[in-house]
């Protein structure tokens, strides 16, 4: 598919205009960061490893109902997705306490959260993704309350459906984070990537980190356990 200019080059993808007006290209990149940018790295394959998973990933969502910005995967490492303004808050839902959850709450790792918990971080790399509540978004004007309301209820149900097709493939989803925008009617769709770079998921038997977690922590194996997450999702069963 032909490139236009390119829009926008995030940490993991570049986006680019394509012929079609209300659509972009998305690139993902082999380029890996963590600790807020301090660590920087390149993982071999992520480019075409996230870029399948994440198609995987937004087929199981339209199928359940669940509208995305998805409209089609055009090679490796591109897709194309639907124009959107991107909001500027991270949703995070969390089953398993882990990262900055267990940290912040002093829980053991691996401690099974009694319900799913869903929080709000402002995108913004220059005061380092700050955990924000509710009423911080709506005084923000990051979105309206029902637009807040709808965010949190979304993020529950993607759980949901992400929990059961990863269980069923002995992976335990254990958090993850989404990114919402608006299309240019107003409507708020799912955006950005749901892939291991934005997901923790553990081997439901052995434990094991399958996840970019390998990779802020120095663990080995980065690009073995993303194919890994690939096989079990892509497999004929997707
Ligand atoms: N996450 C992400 N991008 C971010 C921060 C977090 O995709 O900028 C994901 C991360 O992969 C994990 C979940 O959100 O699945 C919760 O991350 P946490 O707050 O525990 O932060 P971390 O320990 O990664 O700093």
């Amino acid at each position: 598919m032909k490139r236009g200019r390119m829009v926008y080059e995030g940490k993991a993808k570049r986006l680019f205009e394509v012929e079609q007006p209300d659509v972009f290209l998305v690139e993902f990149k082999n380029d890996a960061t963590a600790l807020n940018g301090e660590k920087k790295g390149q993982i071999e394959h992520k480019g075409e490893l996230n870029n399948h998973i994440s198609t995987a990933f937004f087929h199981v969502l339209e199928n359940a109902g669940i509208a995305t910005h998805f409209v089609e995967t055009v090679s490796d490492t591109e897709m194309l997705v639907k124009k959107v303004e991107i909001i500027a808050l991270e949703v995070v839902t969390r089953n398993i306490a882990a990262g900055s959850l267990a940290k912040r709450l002093g829980l053991e790792e691996g401690t099974v959260l009694s319900r799913p918990v869903v929080e709000f971080y402002y995108k913004n790399d220059a005061l380092g993704d700050p955990l924000i509540n509710r009423s911080h978004a709506l005084a923000m004007g990051f979105a309206t309350r029902i637009e807040i309301d709808y965010l949190e209820d979304q993020a529950l149900k993607i759980n949901q459906i992400l929990r059961e097709f990863l269980l069923a493939r002995d992976l335990t989803l254990v958090d993850f984070k989404l990114e919402f925008g608006r299309l240019n009617t107003g409507e708020l769709v799912l955006a950005d990537e749901i892939s291991p770079d934005t997901c923790r998921l553990w081997d439901v038997y052995s434990q094991e980190k399958l996840d970019k977690d390998r990779f802020r922590r120095d663990l080995g194996g980065v690009t073995e356990a993303y194919q890994e997450i690939w096989r079990r999702v892509g497999g004929t069963n997707a």
